[in-house]
């Protein structure tokens, strides 16, 4: 049976408040499919990917601390030109894990039989940092409303749109239409 990385063994460091422990490892972001990208327009880790977390451990009453750096990269879709878009994401965190904790209720990450499960901690960490809307680039043109041509590449050659303010004083200018 695989191991999950980032399931970590703390009993030795819980024997002395106080103790730390360095901690470094990598592992799928999504293993079961259950993070998939739920909807196009929003970015997400691509399957088969690793996140990475590299920090220290520390003893403390009840548990462990666990402070360090989450990263990944991420993909998805430019919310202007649908064009594709990746980037990273590096998020310092600091989570509590204590024996018996209940994550809805206890601002902690359980901690049972000496283990740590650094997963959700470092799943949540990324998710919470994934971009919802994002960009290709800051200046990105987009599409034309009209034609649907990529603008980054060039003017697509469509009339700018009439605004219809000016499209009433038209009509009424116009000898054949008053
Ligand atoms: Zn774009
Ligand atoms: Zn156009």
């Amino acid at each position: 049976m695989a191991i999950d990385p980032f399931m970590v063994g703390v009993a030795r460091l819980r024997r002395q408040l106080g103790a730390t422990a360095p901690v470094d490892v990598a592992a799928l972001f999504d293993p079961d499919g259950h993070l998939a990208p739920i909807s196009p327009g929003e970015s997400y880790v691509p399957v088969g990917d690793e996140v990475h977390f590299g920090g220290i451990l520390e003893s403390i009453p009840k548990g462990i601390v666990a402070s360090g750096l989450v990263e990944a990269r991420w993909r998805g879709e430019c919310r202007r030109c649908a064009g594709d878009v990746g980037g990273s994401i590096a998020v310092d965190v600091r989570e509590r894990f204590i024996e018996g904790a209940d994550p809805e209720v206890d601002d902690a990450y359980p901690l049972d039989d000496d283990m740590v499960d650094l997963g959700p901690m470092i799943r949540d960490a990324v998710v919470l940092e994934l971009p919802l809307a994002p960009l290709c680039a800051e200046d990105c043109r987009g599409l034309c409303v009209q034609c649907g041509s990529d603008l980054n590449e060039g003017p697509c050659g469509c009339e700018a749109p009439v605004d219809p303010r000016w499209a009433t004083l038209d009509v009424l200018r116009d000898p054949e239409g008053g």
